[in-house]
Formats: C-alpha cells, structure tokens, sequence
C-alpha cells in the first residue's frame, strides 16, 4: 500500500479548527488508500512563547532542559491532532520522538539524527491506524530529550518519509510552495513549479525559511520527492527534486539572512594553522560560520572575516579572543547590523557576468557592499541591514525571478522521480549508523587557475560592479570571488580567480581602468582543492577538517569559499599535490 507523509507547520496547527481541518486532509490522504503518517509541529507561536518563558527564568538556560521544555510544544500537537481523527471516528496513535525512536547525537538544541527504528511506526500503520509523530525532536543514548534546532520538524518529515521509503512527503504550511524569494518580502515573488534539492539547500541555508535545510539533505541523500503545499487550500505547490524548474535561467531565488553579524580579526599572521586556531573554536561550539573571507595578507599579517548568526555573536567573541591570543592577532571588529544577500542558482556556473549583474543592479540602487563571497552555485552580499529588503528588490528585479522562465517545467502530480541513486545505494545509505553525518562525494584539485588581488579599493558603492562588468565585457570567466571588508581604514580588497590563459588580459584590463587601485597582484601559481558533498556549510567540521590538515603539512589557505555542495580553498599551486593527498587521507572516511 502507498504511504504518504504529511507534516504541518505551527500556523497549520494554530487552532483547534485548524488541528480539525489538518486532521481530515490526513483522513482523505488514508481513504484514497494510503498509509499516513503526519508529523506536527507546534501550535502557532508555542515555541517562541516557551523560549520566551525560559528567558524569564533563567537568561541563559541549558541547553538540556531547554530541549525537554521545547519538546512539550510538539506532544501537545500531537496529542491534539490525534484526538481530532478520532473524534471524525478514524484510528491514530501520537508518538513522540523517544516513542519512534529517533536517536540522536546529544547536542542539545540542534541534535543531529543518528537511526530512526521504523518497527513500531509500521506496526501502527499495519493495524490502520494514522500515525501522528511529534516534530523536532528525538532522544540521545542517555534517553535525554534532544531538539533538532528551529523550524526542525521538516527535517523529523523528510527523515521519515527516507527510511519508510515513502511515496509522497508533502509539506503543509502558510504559502502555496516555494517562491523565488519570501513573499512576506517581495509580493512580487514567484511561486516556483519545482525547485532543484542543491538550489533549495543553498536558499535554504542561507535564509529562505520555507524549509529546514537539513530537512533538505536528506532529501537529496535518500531521493525523497517533496510537496511543499498550502494548508488552506488545494493548490498543487512546488516540487523539490532533483531537477531544477529552468535549465537557462543562471539564477532561480534570492535570500536573505537578516540576522548576521560580520567578525573581523585584524593582524592575523599569515602562516599555516592561523585559520585552524580560529574556526576549531567556533566548530567546537557548533556555530555555523558563513561568508569566510581572508585577504591576501600585505607584508605578513592578513585579516579574516567571516559572518554568524547575530544570536551567536556573543559567544563566536569569547571564543575569537581565545584564539586571537593564541596566535597572536593585533585585533577584532565586529558589526552586528548587517544582512546577508545571496542569488542562488545551478546555471550561474556556466555563465559570465551573473555576479556583475548581482553589483550592478545594487551600485543603481545606491547600496554599499561591504563584503562578497561566491561559489558555484551562489553569490553572497553583505550589506547595511536597514538596506536589506531594497537590496533584495533589486537584486530579485535585476534577475527577472518575478518571470516565469521560458523552459519553465512543472512536476506532474504522481510522477516518479528519476533516480540518480539505485536502491540499493538508498539502502546502503540507511543502514548506516548515522543518519546525517558527513557525506562527501569528490575532492579534487584544479591547477589551471590564476590569482587576481586588488589592494585599496574604496569601500562606497558601485566599485565592484565597475570592476566585474569591465572583466565581464573582456569576456573573462570569473571563478571564486571574495571581497573583505576592514583591511585598511574605509577599503577593502577583492580577489577572484580567472583561467590561467586569461590573467594577462584582465590585469591589463584592470590596470586601464580610470580608478588607480593601490596594488593590483596576480599568481598564476596557484591549486583550487575542493570537497564536494551534501551539507558541508551546516557540518561546519568539514572546513575544520581542511584547515586542519593543510595546516599539519604546512599548506597556507590563500583564499576559501564556502557553500552546502562544496568547500574550495586556494592555496600555492607548488603544494598542490601535497595538499591534494592530506586531504584525500583525512576524508578517506566520508566518501561515499
Ligand atoms: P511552518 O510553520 O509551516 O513550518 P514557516 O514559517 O517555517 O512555516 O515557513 C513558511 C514561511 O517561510 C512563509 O510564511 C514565508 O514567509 C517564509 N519564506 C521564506 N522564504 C520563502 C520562499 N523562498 N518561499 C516561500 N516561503 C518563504
Ligand atoms: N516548533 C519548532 C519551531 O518552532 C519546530 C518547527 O516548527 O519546525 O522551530
Ligand atoms: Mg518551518
């Protein structure tokens, strides 16, 4: 018999009318002739009521008992809806996430999920009854409660729908799917057809809370198609799959991340192990780090930036001061008024001029960017946060994503996916001892890359976008493109990789231009290492892990890049395959 997964959000659940409407949608979903499991989260706003009502008691909880508070908001929706089938005269059981048996690892407030026993839920489901499991939540060894961090029960419906190799996982909420930015935003947003699992990861990571992105891992690891759909109504929604919706368009959604705060250590010196010192701190408090921007050091210190969470600022300072004493730093800034812009997409890697377009349509708005990571499916912006939702507009205005691409294509209602994995790939995915941990696909090294650094360059709008739409018209393909902010008073630098064979011509290109930068320094000498996977930027061990081995044999980082698909570091091209080997040694591991 078909088995369906549906899992509705707090503003599903808001209401006791609306515990009932949810409740007949899984009722329908069972007399179409379905098995149905339903996971809930909490009602409306529960959960920040209880986080609130932590705070009065105690400004810093821990961490544990904030799990066994937080867990309640889910047990009282499930036995809510669980009482609302029976009341329509229908079976079902609530479950809470100790009673499914998700096992987790034990750290509190953003568990990752070990094994889920699927026994008792099909016992349930064999004997007719619509099972109702609790989101968010799970249990560790010690049969401590755990929670899988905010907005966590798209991750508790995904992983379900994975290991009970579901048919359908559908996702009710408050939108009618996925738009290409958050409609609340931009009423111009579009709701997309489908969305690609690596498109929806990134946006998901970087902003777009329509959906838990870890929900979204597993999503990809275990090739589980997901519905996201509105609650209220029958409209169809948008398909998450493998596949995105264009295959022309070079970017599908914009983000943002209103919440950010930008940490700068000055005076770092610039040798091995310096980025280690720093970033272990920060991943052993499981701060997810973002943006992370070395320039190019003049003389032999280099400043590293990077972003965080505004809630983590405080504690990424205590653990960035400990570092900066340990290796000798001269200081921190930190800023903690900014937001994150990014434009994600899968066809901007086969594009030129994708990040121009990104600073051009920002300079015309009049909007300063402070610092700039790309990858190669996103381009990132920090900005002024009360410039925020303007940069959003005229970003999302200056990719056309209010317009339905051309080749547009639209998820048939009961198709199946194609699967790029084999069964018993899945299989042998879920048989492993840990749901989520680290899956890398490829690591690998590019050699035929050059180093193109600009010193000075004023920090006020509009110099990026001059920059890259002059490299952009001389044709030149620009790779990994980072711009740091602090360096000297009121400047910045900005580095980018370009082909080898194109590093004369767009010095060239550069040393023209009316503005005179301070320095202008290129290196053809120089070796890209990527470690490509599934949710590298939420395992912040992976950039650790690469800091760490390279820093053991003596490899300096030149320049990094982060995203969810892929860690790339530059570093000199002479101990390229040196690096190479640390890296294929320290992961053996994780590949797949
Ligand atoms: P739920 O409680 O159902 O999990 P959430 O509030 O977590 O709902 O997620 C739905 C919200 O996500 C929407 O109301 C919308 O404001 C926001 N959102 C952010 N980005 C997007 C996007 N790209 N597409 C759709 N909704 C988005
Ligand atoms: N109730 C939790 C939260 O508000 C989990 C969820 O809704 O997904 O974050
Ligand atoms: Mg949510």
């Amino acid at each position: 018999m078909p088995l369906i997964v549906q899992k509705f959000g707090g503003t599903s659940v808001a209401t006791p009318e609306k515990i009932q409407a949810a409740a007949r949608k899984a009722i329908r979903a069972q007399q179409e002739g379905n098995q149905v499991v339903v996971v809930v989260s909490a009602m409306g706003h529960n959960t920040d009521h209880l986080i609130e009502l932590a705070k009065q008691v105690n400004e810093a909880p821990p961490a544990r008992e904030m799990d066994m508070l937080l867990s309640t908001g889910e047990q009282v929706s499930v036995a809510l809806m669980a009482m609302a089938v029976h009341r329509f005269g229908h079976k079902a059981v609530s479950l809470t996430g100790a009673q499914m048996g998700i096992r987790t690892d034990n750290s509190f407030t953003k568990a990752r999920i070990k094994t889920i026993s699927t026994e008792r839920i099909r016992r349930l489901l064999d004997d007719g009854n619509i099972v109702i499991a609790a989101g968010f939540q799970g249990v560790d060894d010690d049969l401590n409660i755990t929670t899988l961090g905010r907005g966590g029960s798209d991750t508790t419906a995904v992983s379900l729908a994975a290991v009970l190799r579901a048919d359908a996982c559908e996702i009710y909420t408050d939108v009618d799917g996925v738009y290409t930015t958050d409609p609340r935003l931009l009423p111009e947003a579009r709701q997309m057809g489908q969305i690609s699992y690596d498109e929806m990861l990134e946006l998901a990571s970087l902003g777009a809370g329509v959906m838990h992105n870890r929900s979204i891992e597993f999503a990809k690891k275990f090739n589980v198609p997901i519905r996201v759909r509105s609650s209220f109504s029958d409209a169809p929604g948008s398909m998450i799959v493998s596949e995105p919706e264009s295959s022309t368009v070079p970017v599908c959604g914009a983000a943002l991340t209103k919440d950010e705060a930008r940490v700068t250590i000055l005076g770092v010196p610039d040798k091995p192990g310096s980025s280690f010192e720093i970033f272990k701190r920060l991943a052993d408090r499981k701060i997810t780090v973002d943006m992370i921007v070395q320039n190019i050091g003049e003389g032999d210190l280099a400043d590293i930036s990077f972003t965080v969470p505004n809630e983590e600022l405080k504690e990424t300072l205590k653990a960035v001061k400990e570092a900066v004493s340990v290796i000798g730093a001269t200081g921190v800034t930190h800023d903690d008024a900014v937001a994150k812009i990014s434009v994600v997409g899968i066809g901007m890697a086969a594009q030129t001029g994708v990040a121009q377009r990104m600073f051009e349509s920002l300079a015309v708005a009049g909007i300063n960017i402070q610092m700039i990571t790309t990858s190669e499916i996103k381009i990132s912006v920090l900005v002024q946060r009360s410039e925020a939702t303007p940069a959003l507009r005229a970003v999302h205005q200056a990719f056309g994503l209010h317009l339905k691409p051309s080749d547009a294509k639209q998820w048939q209602i009961g198709q199946k996916p194609t699967n790029d994995l084999s069964a018993s790939d899945i299989i042998e995915r879920l048989r492993s001892s840990n749901m989520e941990q680290l899956t890398l696909l490829d690591i690998s090294m590019v050699g035929d890359q050059a180093r193109v650094t600009l010193s000075g360059v004023p920090d006020t709008p509009g110099l990026a976008e001059k920059v890259f739409k002059q490299v952009a018209d001389a044709g030149v393909f620009v790779d990994m493109i980072v711009q740091s902010c602090d360096g000297y008073q009121g400047e910045t630098s900005i580095s980018f990789t370009v082909p080898e064979e194109q590093m004369d011509h767009c010095m060239k290109i550069l040393k023209a231009m009316d503005y005179k930068f301070r320095k202008i320094s290129g290196s053809m000498d120089i070796a890209k290492l990527s470690v490509s996977g599934i949710g590298l930027r939420s395992h912040t061990s992976v950039a650790i892990a690469m800091f760490k081995s390279l820093a053991d044999s003596g490899i300096n980082v030149l320049m990094i890049n982060t995203s969810e698909l892929r860690v790339n570091v530059v570093i000199d091209g002479k101990q390229g395959d040196l690096g190479l080997a640390c890296l294929q040694k320290t992961f053996a591991a994780s590949l797949l």
